[in-house]
């Protein structure tokens, strides 16, 4: 087996330094004069997305960019029956971002495909790396357009939408010369598809924190968001006892503190629970809050247990509203299903971990991926990295190391070389003759 000491030799680094000298080069490209913003059609935007596609085509892909900004780059198989996986992430970046946030799951898979194309290695399936165009949601407020198409679910009146300067997107879209009426036809055909396979930096502390490189996601955390409102009585402050006063402030930071003790309790599932707005309407340093308004999001790695406590916190509202005489309002504002990862990818994803010489460790994703729209229509895993300095991300100070770099590509490389389709399920001996059978995988050595 290959140790992680072996892998960490400078030679063999050599994807990671190309991965990360890379990822330095698409970061000059910024809207931005200090730091990197790259967000939705923009000229930044769109010399990314030629920079990408170039560098597709330099490691052996076929590539073109879509209607909606996707590069999308394919390694075909020498079998031209062969069906396709998909691998890839997105090149748009929020306002001030980081470097790796997304690019990195493009950045990897074109190395790899350059490594593979120039040891002549074929892969007995075809490969396609998709750059997403617009995953943050930044500049048109509405996240996912191009995973969106490509699971044929992009929303034709979303072309409707402003950016801050009442630019249409269909104009905008127009303007760079995408031909709208073709984005329905970037829809992949599920029938094709073998799977997604998404690299992504993590994005927060918990591999730095375990000491290791890389881990199996397991599930991407459904939301769900709401916004609450109390309603007491603003009276004045020096004239109205303690034991008179219905306080609508004090009645939120009472839920807020069970908030966080309620979703510290399951683990297990990766329960949190965020109050991120909290607003006393009109306050004033006399005046009792008459008023309280805040958000809540909360997450969990599956339903149940992020429903649950969903359900303990509206209780505790109830409850603690009713002691203080408040009346309050919760309005649900957002609510998006866990997406499981497949655990057959995800053991396979694991043997190509175990093989890097690094402890297989599975973490759930608290952060929504284009992954999570790919399973509407294939199944799904991802490989996250470890995320330095602290697990900062959506900021300058995201970083990734050339060595973690390096070893999350290995992982790919050895996954997609020993990549098995989906077993076929058992099958009744009727379903069985009439079923294809699934196309044979071979194992290679260099
Ligand atoms: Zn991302």
């Amino acid at each position: 087996m290959t140790t992680l000491k072996q892998l960490n030799t400078p030679q063999q680094n050599a994807l990671g330094a190309t991965i990360v000298a890379w990822a330095e080069q698409l970061g000059t490209l910024s809207e931005d004069q200090h730091g990197l913003t790259c967000t939705y059609m923009t000229a930044t935007h769109r010399a990314t997305a030629i920079h990408l596609a170039q560098w597709m085509r330099e490691a052996g892909m076929h590539a073109h960019i879509d209607a909606v900004g996707n590069v999308v780059g394919r390694f075909l198989s020498t079998d031209p029956q062969a069906r396709t996986l998909i691998t890839g992430s997105h090149y748009d970046t929020v306002r001030n971002g980081g470097k790796y946030d997304g690019r990195q799951g493009i950045l990897t898979a074109i190395a790899v495909v350059k490594h593979m194309n120039d040891k002549g290695i074929s892969l007995p399936f075809h490969l396609e790396v998709i750059a997403f165009a617009e995953e943050e949601g930044v500049r048109f407020k509405s996240t996912f357009l191009g995973s969106s198409a490509v699971i044929g679910q992009f929303d034709p009146e979303l072309l409707e939408l402003k950016d801050r300067d009442g630019i249409l997107l269909r104009d905008v879209l127009a303007e760079a010369g995408q031909d709208l009426s073709s984005i329905d036809a970037i829809a992949r055909d599920p029938s094709d598809l073998l799977g997604y396979v998404e690299v992504h930096i993590e994005q927060g502390p918990v591999l730095l924190d375990k000491g290791l490189p890389v881990g199996i996601v397991s599930s991407i955390a459904g939301s769900r968001r709401f916004q609450v409102e109390f309603k007491g009585v603003a009276s004045h402050a020096g004239t109205t006892p303690m034991a008179l006063r219905k306080d609508a402030a004090t009645a939120a930071a009472e839920i807020l503190l069970y908030v966080e003790q309620r979703c510290a309790q399951d683990q297990e599932s990766s329960l949190v629970g965020t109050a991120g707005q909290l607003h006393v309407p009109n306050g004033s340093v006399n005046v009792i809050p008459g008023a309280c308004h805040f958000s809540l999001d909360i997450r969990a790695a599956n339903n149940a247990a992020r429903d649950a406590a969903v359900a303990d916190i509206m209780a505790k509202i109830e409850t603690v509203c009713q002691l203080r005489h408040i009346e309050y309002t919760v309005e649900q504002v957002a609510e998006a299903g866990c997406a499981p990862c497949a655990p057959w990818l995800m053991a396979q994803l694991s043997s190509a971990v175990e093989r890097a010489g690094v402890a297989p460790f599975q973490l759930a994703s608290g952060a929504g991926h284009d992954a999570m729209l790919m399973s509407r229509v294939t199944d799904v895993a991802m490989l996250f990295t470890r995320c330095g300095n602290g697990g900062i991300s959506h900021n300058p100070l995201e970083t990734l190391s050339p060595q973690d770099a390096d070893i999350a590509a290995r992982i790919l490389l050895d996954f997609l070389r020993h990549f098995k389709p989906k077993p076929a399920r058992p099958a009744t001996r009727s379903a069985k003759l009439s079923s294809p059978a699934e196309p044979a995988t071979q194992e290679y050595t260099e």
